[in-house]
């Protein structure tokens, strides 16, 4: 069973469907409303416990009344929360999302993400030194992923930085990093290059090794030099939120297989998750994995 470490953000997803978005200062009746969990680090964290791993979550709620049900949530699906701090007169964070149509507006507040310090990462040490592989993504501080890929390093657990939202890193911090995982706009923003530029020689110019997800079209790696494309699992695609987060998930529960295996288990768990409503809906049991696979 894989040990697993993810370091990162927690959210509580307020939904609200409406016909159409509302002016500035106007009132409007919505259809339906739902609250979902979500945050990267959540979701990761959730979609690794449904394929098997032992998962620890270092994050942070707040104290406000979505903290329990967050927490609640995470116990339920087997996650060890023994590092999710409880942040003092601080909210959770979340995201007020508005879909009318196909398109979406998103206000997304990091409450006690933001309040994730590299202190609480140190607080956790013991469990990464104990991991097999530790998953970080970038909702919460920056200090606090500097922190995650220091401490990682210094234990020789290899650290997976999933670099979204994307912004530009320095390159002695992606150095740590065993790998990188961005798609293929996150790759330019990481490494501060043209996004003109073909994503095959940013792979090529990264200082540490890069996992390039690209939507249904699969993923690409790097195998002794040359770029490696994995194709993505056809499936009938519903709700695509989510599918970076599986992937990421799975490529670390897999990656003591080798990197080859791990890349296309992710393709095939990410391309699952697509296939039902929700982040965390469509997210697979090794069994459901295993029939893609076959
Ligand atoms: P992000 O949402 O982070 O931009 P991608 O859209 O690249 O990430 O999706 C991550 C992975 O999910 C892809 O590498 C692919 O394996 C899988 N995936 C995404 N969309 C589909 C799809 N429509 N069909 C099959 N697989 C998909």
């Amino acid at each position: 069973m894989t040990r697993l470490v993810v370091v990162g953000s927690i959210n509580m997803d307020l939904v609200t469907l409406a016909q159409r978005f509302p002016a500035p200062g106007e009132t409007l009746l919505g259809e339906r409303f739902l609250s979902v969990h979500g945050g990267k680090g959540g979701n990761q964290a959730v979609a690794a416990a449904r394929l098997g791993a032992e998962v620890h979550l270092v994050g942070a709620v707040g104290d406000d009344n979505f903290a329990q049900p967050l927490r609640d949530a995470l116990l339920e699906e087997g996650i060890h929360a023994e590092h999710v701090v409880h942040v003092e007169n601080c909210s959770s964070g979340t995201a007020s999302i508005t879909v009318a149509g196909a398109e979406n507006s998103i206000v997304v507040v990091p409450g006690a993400n933001a309040r994730l310090t590299p202190g609480h990462v140190a607080r956790a040490r013991e469990v990464i030194t104990r991991a097999d592989v530790v998953l970080v993504q970038m909702e919460i501080p920056l200090e606090t992923v500097e922190a995650t890929l220091r401490i990682g390093h210094q234990a020789q657990v290899p650290v997976i930085l999933n670099p979204a939202p994307a912004q530009a890193l320095p390159a002695d911090w992606l150095k740590l990093a065993r790998y990188i995982t961005p798609n293929q706009h996150e790759l330019a923003t990481l490494l501060g290059a043209d996004p003109a530029i073909d994503f095959r020689e940013l792979m090529r110019r990264s200082p540490c090794p890069v996992v390039v997800t690209r939507g249904a079209e699969g993923a690409w790696f790097r195998e002794e030099g040359a770029p490696v494309h994995q194709s993505g699992f056809k499936v009938e695609a519903a709700d695509s939120t989510g599918a970076g987060d599986t992937f990421n998930a799975a490529l670390a529960v897999y990656l003591q297989e080798g990197l080859p295996i791990a890349v296309r288990k992710a393709c095939a768990a990410a391309a699952l998750s697509v296939t039902r409503l929700g982040a965390r809906g469509g997210m697979p049991r090794p069994a459901e994995l295993d029939a893609l696979l076959a």
